[in-house]
């Protein structure tokens, strides 16, 4: 509505739509320094295997704090990242950062895998392919210790864009995984899933957040569990919170987990610290 209103181009928005415009510009004009500087960071969320209780991998998420602008979450920072045309730099600082971390675990011999969001347009920018293997050969990470999650909406157009399935193709002979981010959210379309390379799913925090108390989500769940594997998928649950819903996901089949439950996001070097305990545990 904004960009339509030619004349009164701010003064025909409400107060706080005024200082959410303003907020965003900010955010906008602060970010090619974060990136430079360092101040953008990336948080590391530990996910689960179910049946042994380890930790088997991270999702790393884009993490800013700005003296000015305070904590500049996810939401806020990637549709601005996008509309300016810096998703690529911002994606590609936290794929190595995530990466560089990755090598590091696993000289120690704490071998996880790194999950990196991804959108669609950093791959429209069409050179996705080199950046990575670049982003790979500088911090020395091996390609199967890196995972990129995509959206059904990304996995929907890449299976209508050439362009783009050749270059997931690419990266997945190199040796790099995929995940479907938030399955079971966006719009019902499969045929996606004959041709996108993927090896994970990743059930999103809308349907766990009801279950296992609705029957009805209980039921689907459980479906969508049975539909990963009768694939051959590996099914991740996000947002798990409680004990009650640990539990029933562990009844209903489900490879892992990922939520508040079993570990918030946190800074690389506390979850050093939990690989440490985990790995001294081990020889025990
Ligand atoms: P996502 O990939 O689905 O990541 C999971 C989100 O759920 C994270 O939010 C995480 O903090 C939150 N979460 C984890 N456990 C729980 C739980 O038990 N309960 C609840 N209610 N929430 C939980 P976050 O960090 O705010 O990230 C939001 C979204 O922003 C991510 O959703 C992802 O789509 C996007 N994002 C984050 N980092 C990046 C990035 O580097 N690049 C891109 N393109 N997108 C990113
Ligand atoms: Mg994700
Ligand atoms: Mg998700
Ligand atoms: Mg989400």
């Amino acid at each position: 509505r904004a960009m339509r209103d030619g004349g009164g181009l701010i003064t025909s928005l409400s107060k706080p739509e005024q200082r959410t415009v303003a907020r965003r510009l900010r955010i906008e004009q602060k970010l090619p320094a974060a990136l430079e500087d360092g101040a953008i960071q990336a948080f590391f969320q530990p996910q689960l295997d179910m049946t042994t209780g380890r930790i088997i991998a991270a999702e790393a998420l884009v993490r800013w704090e700005d003296r000015d602008l305070g904590n500049v979450t996810p939401s806020e920072l990637i549709p601005v990242a996008e509309d300016a045309g810096l998703i690529s730099a911002l994606g590609a600082h936290v794929i190595e950062v995530a990466a560089r971390q990755a090598a590091s675990w696993k000289q120690e011999g704490l071998g996880v895998t790194v999950s990196c969001n991804t959108s669609v347009r950093e791959f429209r920018a069409g050179d996705m392919v080199t950046k990575i293997r670049d982003i790979l050969e500088r911090t020395s990470c091996p390609p199967s210790l890196l995972e990129l999650e995509i959206t059904e909406k990304f996995a929907f157009e890449a299976e209508a864009e050439g362009e783009i399935m050749h270059q997931l193709k690419l990266l997945h002979d190199d040796g790099i995984s995929f995940a479907l981010d938030d399955f079971g959210t966006g719009y019902a379309s499969f045929r996606y899933m004959q041709t996108v390379p993927i090896q994970k799913i990743k059930l999103g925090e809308e349907f766990i957040a009801s279950f296992p108390t609705n029957d009805k989500v209980g039921r689907i769940v459980d479906g969508l569990v049975r539909f990963g594997h009768s694939l051959g998928l590996f099914v991740v649950a996000e947002g798990v919170e409680h004990e009650e819903v640990y539990k029933a996901l562990a009844d209903s089949g489900c490879d892992a987990v990922q939520g508040y439950h079993t570990g918030r996001p946190m800074p690389a070097e506390q979850l050093t610290a939990l690989l440490r305990e985990q790995a001294l545990s081990k020889n025990n």
